[in-house]
């Protein structure tokens, strides 16, 4: 017995001067496979101003996954690493047991931004290795009845990323060359969720569009995408992570002490390193408020 779809609206927040839809975590949903964290933004101008400004802040226990569908990102993180990010390629970023990172666009960036900033929790056994960075412009892309298919992270249908991941997943970017329908093939034992980031789709018979969330539990075999001309949709999924996540600002923990660690050691200056280069002052971890913490735990 498949449970029917269950559809879901973002919620807005501010980040970095941008205004996103922040689809993931739900209330009631807080992973879908190790996905634990889905904001989209743009498609949006940003000529002749500053654009997205993020600057040196801390990450634990979780891959940042940057995808841009438009326009440039300056990545700098506390291991050294300067990478700019365009449409087509991937930026991973493993914080492990901490490491420090800014995102901003650099000067004389394009006039347009438009892009999702993703996490993954780390499962348990990965979750405080030594941080690490990555960036992939070569990922495979498969044609399927009119939709560009790339698969930016895990596997689809046979096609795997070469991009390094802890737990079974996919994360593929889907584009409609003309009006297409296509059965996409999905794990089983794996959960989902599909949005559209431009246009207009179905999916096994529900309508998307920016800022909708649509999820599949397991039990799935395919799924039945529809799409307009010019559409961009997104399929993130994975095996259920089976581990109850602890998520409170940039850090994903197991335990509000992992929580309150992390925190004071960025007040002090220690564990995350110095991220060089970044316009802007690094962002103070937000005051903690330990009872709250504790409230969403017991949910
Ligand atoms: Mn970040």
């Amino acid at each position: 017995m498949v449970a029917s779809p269950e559809l879901t609206r973002a919620r807005e927040a501010e980040v970095g001067g941008l205004t996103v839809r922040r689809l993931l975590p739900l209330r009631h949903r807080r992973t879908v496979g190790a996905w634990c964290f889905v904001d989209h933004y743009g498609p949006m101008s940003v000529d002749g101003v500053t654009g997205m400004q993020v600057p040196a802040h801390p990450h634990i226990g979780l891959q940042t996954v940057t995808w841009l569908l438009d326009g440039d990102v300056l990545h700098r993180d506390s291991l050294g690493t300067e990478q700019m990010i365009r449409p087509g390629q991937l930026n991973l970023m493993t914080a492990g047991h901490g490491i420090a990172h800014s995102e901003e666009s650099p000067d004389g960036h394009d006039p347009g931004l438009h892009g999702v900033q993703l996490w993954l929790a780390l499962p348990d056994a990965a979750r405080e290795m030594a941080p690490a960075f990555e960036h992939h412009a070569d990922l495979p892309a498969l044609g399927l009845d009119g939709f560009d298919i790339t698969v930016f992270v895990g596997s689809l249908a046979g096609n795997a990323s070469p991009a390094t991941v802890h737990s079974a997943i996919v994360g593929a970017e889907i584009g409609a060359r003309r009006h297409a329908e296509t059965r996409i093939p999905l794990r089983p034992g794996h959960e989902h969720v599909i949005f559209v980031a431009l246009g207009a789709a179905t999916a096994d018979g529900a309508t998307l569009a920016p800022g909708t969330l649509l999820y599949l539990g397991t039990g799935h075999e395919s799924v039945t995408l529809a799409a307009a001309e010019g559409s961009r949709i997104f399929l993130l999924g994975g095996e259920p992570l089976g581990e109850p996540v602890l998520m409170w600002w940039n850090f994903v923990g197991r335990t509000a002490d992992d929580i309150a660690a992390a925190a004071a050691d960025w007040d002090h200056g220690i564990r995350f390193g110095k991220v060089t280069g970044s316009a802007g002052e690094p962002i103070p971890a937000p005051p903690l408020d330990p009872a709250r913490l504790a409230r969403r735990l017991a949910r």
